[in-house]
């Protein structure tokens, strides 16, 4: 079954809706104040003197709006985007004709490039630092390298981990951006911008319910302002209030934090077998039988945003406000820090 606060792509992501949703110049893009002030000046920069934007690594969990910002990038840029992924690229020639089909200056992103294979990857290094390709030709004592000219282009590659990234890969990256889960006032704005896109009437206390449960994450918002737009709808007069958001959202069974089966099986497995006591991932993962990778890029982030999960450098500890969120009565664990 698939939850409905899954920060990747599912089949509740309609691709029409979601393209349309899109923000597509830097000056729609909401929140992430960090990063768009940096990619304004970096972009402004660029064009004035006439080159490609530097490579770009987008480095966060799913649903943020990584392939989003790419988009803008080569729109403000003036540029296309050729749209690719990390495991789609099988074997070294495959990158290597994508590359040679590219126009000067043109985007090309890259998703999840952390999983890049080893033979592809080093396909990139010349390709990012010279704009040249390296074809070996003939086998054996006979075989030489030849080096072919590319067009100029920027790499935009994006990534829920940069830590797994190669240092080679890394190091030839000149911009790295951070992005971070969205806070509410965020996610507020968001939502009542794609209502209006939807045409879905909405007050905005009614997308500050929305936003309360989306877990930091546009993706999450959109999906829910669009069932609870089926709430309201069928079962109100259609405009989504306060009190026909939480409604709606109590119905779709979403905890008031937005947290699922999953979230609520991590703490209280933390709580309960660990005893509040300092917790590995690992110990968490094989205790909710779940990858130790989903944990830490999808569930761990949020938990930690709203403060139910701590790190310290013996593992990790349920806060009080999780005991409290779960009405279990919480006992000092200052022995164990
Ligand atoms: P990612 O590539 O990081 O998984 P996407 O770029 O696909 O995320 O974003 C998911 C959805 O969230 C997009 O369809 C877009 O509508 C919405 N979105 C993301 N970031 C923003 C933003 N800053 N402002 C408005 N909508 C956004």
């Amino acid at each position: 079954e698939e939850r409905i606060v899954e920060p990747s792509l599912t089949s509740f992501d309609n691709s029409f809706d979601n393209n349309n949703l899109r923000p597509k110049w830097l000056s729609e893009y909401i929140g992430q104040d960090k990063a768009v002030e940096k990619l304004k000046i970096f972009i402004e920069a660029a064009k004035n003197r006439h080159e490609p934007l530097d490579h770009c690594l987008l480095n966060g969990p799913p649903g943020l709006g990584k392939t989003t910002l790419s988009y803008i990038i080569a729109n403000e840029m003036g540029v296309n985007v050729k749209v690719t992924s990390g495991p789609a690229i099988e074997r070294p020639g495959d990158l290597a004709s994508i590359l040679s089909n590219l126009n000067s200056d043109d985007v090309l992103f890259i998703d999840e490039i952390h999983r890049i294979n080893r033979s592809v990857e080093e396909v990139l290094y010349p390709a990012m630092e010279d704009y040249a390709l390296d074809i070996i030709i003939g086998k054996g004592p006979s075989a030489r390298s030849i080096r072919l000219d590319l067009e100029k282009f920027t790499l935009i590659g994006a990534t829920t981990r940069s830590g797994q990234l190669t240092s080679p890969l890394r190091d030839r990256f000149g911009v790295i951006l951070n992005l971070e889960l969205y806070d509410i006032e965020s996610l507020t704005e968001i939502i009542m911008r794609s209502a209006k896109i939807l045409n879905i009437g909405i007050e905005r206390e009614g997308a500050f319910e929305i936003a309360k449960r989306s877990r930091g994450t546009p993706r999450i918002a959109n999906r829910l302002l669009k069932r609870v737009r089926d709430y309201a709808e069928v079962k109100e007069n259609g405009v989504i209030t306060k009190k026909v958001a939480i409604n709606g959202l109590n119905l779709l069974e979403i905890d008031k934090l937005g947290l699922d089966n999953l979230d609520r099986r991590i703490i209280l497995t933390m709580i309960e077998n660990f005893s509040g006591r300092p917790v590995g991932i690992d110990a968490i993962a094989a205790s909710v039988g779940e990858e130790r990778i989903t944990i830490e890029d999808v569930y761990e982030p949020y938990l930690m945003q709203i403060g139910f999960i701590n790190r310290t450098p013996r593992g990790r500890i349920a806060t009080e406000a999780a005991y409290k969120h779960f009405g279990i009565e919480y006992r000092e664990q200052e022995n164990f820090l």
